[in-house]
């Protein structure tokens, strides 16, 4: 190793799911939203005179916030927006998770959680889901500097009930809890009703899945004021001009397109449901998913060989090497047709590995 090197940060990077490019292809491997973005937002990234891109944008973002604030019933000083959730749930681990005890966060979850947490040198725990794959409260009743989960949970997408995530803030009023609810407007229970009394309570939200946009980066946290003022104080020391002006224009504009909004998740929420019924005929198992993805396991077809399969066909679903879920896949609802294509694969599949 050169002498410059040993003083090198060394992190072991996130592996985001892979960005294939056939005009073919079927992909179910990144939870984007198969529809495109409203029409409210088509028409705002036209509007965005291109001769205003030469000034600065509002680092403040207060068009989007104030959207945001509106749409959650909230005051514009209880909303942070970012660069995707990711950026905001980077932001948050640098803000609030300070402490030489352990933040906790399932051995099963979105897998950036322990990239940021090493890349901050924060300690970490990870309990086990248990096996059932469902967050245990009481493991989060001990110790800790922090603690954080998405709810639904990634990849399993089993909701956590709601009195038990306010069994876990009761037990924790001392460090901050974020709820990552990424996935929470496909059906599930929101904790946000709960910010109100709880002050080191943060929603961390984004536009990738429920708002079609994964493309445009749109990330945003809710929270007390208290909290929402350290966000931005770590922003406005890192970069203060984080969101784009196109960004605040056409995320301002998803929101305001609401009725856009609940037919996209409504629509998805239908095609999930039949999913389901398609994918225990051809006998997979998998967690009840409240989200805009299944994570199945088939008793007699290993995944990876599975994975493979359906890539040559240009099928993209994911899989993760993990030990304990190295036998799923975990498959984004599309569209019904892209699912009908996905399914008809599958009985082919289903009749050759039964011969
Ligand atoms: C997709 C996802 C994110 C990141 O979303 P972006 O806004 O696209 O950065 C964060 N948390 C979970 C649990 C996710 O699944």
């Amino acid at each position: 190793m050169s002498e410059w090197e040993k003083n090198v940060r060394k992190v072991e990077p996130y592996t985001p799911g892979e960005q294939p490019d056939f005009t073919d292809m079927i992909k179910l491997n990144t939870n984007e939203n198969p529809y495109p973005p409203s029409p409210g937002v088509i028409q705002a990234l036209k509007e965005t005179a291109a001769d205003s891109l030469r000034l600065y944008p509002d680092p403040a973002a207060s068009e989007l916030v104030k959207a945001l604030a509106g749409y959650h019933n909230v005051d514009p000083d209880q909303v942070f927006v970012g660069v995707g959730s990711d950026d905001v749930l980077a932001m948050s681990f640098l803000a609030f998770f300070n402490s030489k005890k352990p933040v906790l966060f399932p051995d099963i979850t979105y897998s950036f959680y322990d990239v940021w947490a090493e890349l901050f040198r924060i300690p970490y725990h990870r309990p086990r889901l248990d096996d059932n794959f469902r967050i245990r409260k009481t493991d989060y009743f001990q110790e800790n500097g922090g603690i954080i989960f998405p709810n639904p949970n990634a990849p399993t997408g089993l909701e956590m009930d709601l009195k038990e995530i306010e069994e876990i803030l009761v037990h924790n009023r001392d460090v901050v809890v974020i709820i990552d609810e990424a996935y929470v407007d496909f059906g599930a229970s929101s904790a946000l009703p709960l910010v109100s009394r709880f002050d080191n309570l943060l929603i961390v939200r984004t536009f990738s899945k429920s708002r079609c946009l994964a493309g445009l980066r749109i990330g945003y946290a809710i929270g007390s004021p208290g909290l929402i003022r350290y966000l931005n104080d770590v922003k406005y020391s890192f970069n203060s001009y984080t969101m784009s002006r196109t960004a605040i224009a056409a995320g301002a504009a998803a929101v305001r397109d609401q009725n856009y909004f609940e037919d996209t998740c409504a629509k998805i929420i239908d095609t999930r449901e039949w999913a389901k019924q398609e994918l225990r005929k051809l006998g997979f198992l998998f967690p009840d998913s409240r989200t805009n993805f299944i994570f199945a396991t088939h008793p007699s077809c290993p995944a990876e060989q599975l994975f493979s399969e359906l890539r040559k066909a240009h099928i993209f679903v994911r899989h993760f090497p993990q030990e304990r879920i190295r036998d799923y896949l975990r498959i984004t609802i599309g569209t019904r047709t892209q699912m009908e294509a996905l399914f008809a694969f599958l009985q082919t599949y289903n009749r050759t590995i039964r011969q």
